[in-house]
């Protein structure tokens, strides 16, 4: 880093990187090249990662931060790009209160640090692209489901994909310019002139179940925990089959 950090399977994927198990593993340097605030709380972070040997949607990296000292603090973060082959990565962090890590981004890093990275990690919550996805997100937990709906929208996939993404406020809603016909906000705290305001309930759920793409949705949750209880538990009560609902919890 330039700038000093202080602690306070495969799938068929139309034009998918092979991701090789082996180079997930190796910490790799990440160049800070781009910083955009996205709202308040949250900023995109581009980096350039030479190695990088490419993701699926849905999938996270571990960033490593290590101070003159020695002292080194790791974390999980989703990736939100969609798989190319630029050669970077998009995280987006909240800002949290008093976090050694989110701080750092938010208030030291600039373009041109240099952090480490190992990924992508986790196959399990990764969308490969070839069947119909319902995701359902909160806060920073549309990320990863982020990277979903731009990979759908890059490769111009004709699989139903749907986004249900709730936030406090219109203000709140990270990539908000940027959803489409696809997404559904959901605001638990104000909302523009018309829109209810409310905590994500059955009637968001049923009707996107009832729309019954063929061969079934695959529910794609992403949250703190709290959330995604709730979340996974609407979409049980609403039909769908508990083992086509992943879960990836932040909290
Ligand atoms: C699989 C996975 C993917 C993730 N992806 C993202 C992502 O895309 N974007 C993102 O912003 N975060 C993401 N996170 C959360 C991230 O890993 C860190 O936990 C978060 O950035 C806080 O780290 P920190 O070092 O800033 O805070 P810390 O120094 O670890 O914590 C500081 C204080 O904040 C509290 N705290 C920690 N995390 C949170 C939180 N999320 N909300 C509220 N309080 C908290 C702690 O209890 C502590 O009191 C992900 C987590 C997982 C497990």
């Amino acid at each position: 880093m330039t700038e000093t950090f202080v602690p306070p399977t495969r799938f068929a994927v139309p034009g998918r990187i092979a991701v090789s198990e082996q180079a997930a593993s190796v910490w790799q340097t990440a160049t800070l090249t781009g910083i955009r605030r996205e709202t308040a709380r949250a900023t995109t972070f581009r980096f350039a990662v030479p190695g990088w040997p490419g993701h699926q949607p849905g999938q996270h990296l571990m960033v490593r931060l290590t101070a003159e000292d020695g002292y080194a603090a790791q974390r999980h973060y989703s990736i939100a790009s969609a798989p190319d082959d630029s050669g970077h990565v998009e995280l987006t962090l909240d800002h949290v209160e008093g976090g050694e890590v989110s701080g750092w981004f938010h208030t030291v890093a600039r373009p041109g640090d240099q952090v480490e990275v190992r990924g992508p990690v986790s196959g399990f919550f990764a969308w490969p692209g070839d069947r119909p996805a319902l995701l359902i997100g909160a806060g920073s937990g549309v990320v990863p489901l982020m990277s979903m709906v731009r990979h759908h929208r890059a490769r111009n996939l004709t699989v139903p994909l749907r986004l249900l993404v709730s936030a406090r406020s219109p203000e709140e809603l990270v990539y908000a310019r940027e959803f489409g016909a696809e997404t559904t906000p959901v605001f638990t705290r104000s909302a523009p002139e018309g829109v209810p305001v409310g905590r994500m309930a059955a009637a968001h759920v049923a009707p996107l179940l009832a729309e019954q793409p063929s061969g079934g949705w695959e529910a794609y949750v992403c949250g703190s925990n709290s959330f995604a209880e709730h979340a996974s538990r609407l979409l049980v009560t609403a039909g769908q089959p508990v083992e086509r609902i992943r879960i990836e919890r932040f909290g």
